[in-house]
């Protein structure tokens, strides 16, 4: 099959996945996406552009390191901070300090931070450079394994994507892809013959909600999940269950309609219970994180939540 060796900008890829499809995959995550939930967990994962990473517990503080790290910053954002013992030992050690009202994103100190305390949240890559690395976990993709292509917002860099798709059907390889479902419609249709099951979010049945909890409202989403069912698509529905926010009944019961509205498209509900794993990463990037206030919902609520699913003969489970 031809292919192209397009482009494409990515935050990470992760063998040994087991929540993201069916068996064993690897996850390739690409970078931007159009939505900007309230809950992203994956805070990495929204911009289009790189972005500072900071870690200071991987900052050595060795004085040549600091150095370099500090000379590197031409708009004076990184200091020499107090001096601290290293963790677990008596040694004094100086550690890089970073102010980000001085930083202007130029990531040249991600260049000399060999630790990468000092990181690069993105990176730019070639479709057959993923593929080659995506070949070398061929072993752990038996049983039903494969690759999943999640993001951000993986339709968003459509050239990169369909031809990476393109290249791994080729060598029968499971692919899932992983979608928000924002994007046009007609680039479904092209992308559908190399997807083998769509991991697709729905998000809020009400587009003004929707549009309030993830910057976009609904329609194009609903409208593109209906057309994949009906163009022989598979689709595996995840649902965030976020407490106040879009679990109540009213809306469970929307969401529930409209997977039953899927027909034999759907293959399976996922409620994915609200979980806080994604707050240090924002600490990482220097940015709020704004459902400060929002708990993990009870398993006993989730368990009500999936019988409502189950009720109307759905094949749902918690996550
Ligand atoms: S940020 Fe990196 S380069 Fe700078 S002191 Fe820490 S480990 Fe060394
Ligand atoms: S990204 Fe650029 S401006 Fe920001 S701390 Fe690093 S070197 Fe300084």
């Amino acid at each position: 099959m031809e292919y192209k060796n397009a482009t494409g900008r990515i935050y990470d890829i992760q063998g040994y996945a087991v929540h993201d499809g069916p068996g064993i995959r690897t996850t390739v995550f690409t970078k931007g996406c159009p939505l900007s939930c309230l809950w992203c967990h994956s805070p990495e994962s929204q911009g289009f552009g790189f972005e500072l990473g900071w870690l200071p517990l991987k900052c050595l503080g060795m004085d040549l390191c600091v150095e370099a790290c500090r000379k590197a910053c031409t708009r004076g954002a990184i200091s020499r901070g107090e001096p601290t013992k290293r963790m677990g030992t008596e040694e004094m050690v100086e550690k890089a300090e970073l102010d980000r009202t001085k930083c202007d994103g130029c990531l040249k100190c991600t260049e000399v931070c060999f630790t990468k305390a000092l990181y690069s949240a993105g990176w730019d890559t070639t479709v057959d450079e993923v593929y080659d690395r995506l070949m070398k976990d061929v072993p752990f993709f038996e049983n039903g394994g494969g690759v999943t292509v999640s993001g951000g917002e993986a339709m968003s860099q459509f050239e990169f994507t369909l031809n990476l798709l393109k290249r791994l059907k080729d060598s029968g390889i499971h692919i899932c892809l992983d979608t928000t479902g924002f994007a046009p419609a007609e680039k479904f249709l092209e992308i559908l013959p190399y997807v083998d099951l769509f991991l697709y979010d729905v998000k809020h049945m009400d587009s003004r909600r929707h549009k309030a909890l993830t910057g976009v409202p609904n329609e194009l989403i609903l409208d593109n999940a209906r057309l994949l069912a009906k163009n022989g698509a598979k689709i595996q529905v995840r649902y965030p269950v976020i407490p106040k926010l879009n679990d109540s009944r009213e809306n469970m019961e929307a969401t529930a309609d409209f997977c039953v509205s899927l027909g034999e498209a759907l293959t399976l509900v996922q409620l994915l219970p609200y979980h806080k794993s994604g707050r240090s990463k924002y600490d990482r990037l220097g940015r709020p994180y704004r459902l400060t206030n929002v708990e993990p919902p009870p398993e006993s609520f989730m368990e009500k939540a999936l019988e409502l699913f189950t009720a109307r003969g759905l094949p749902a489970q918690i996550h």
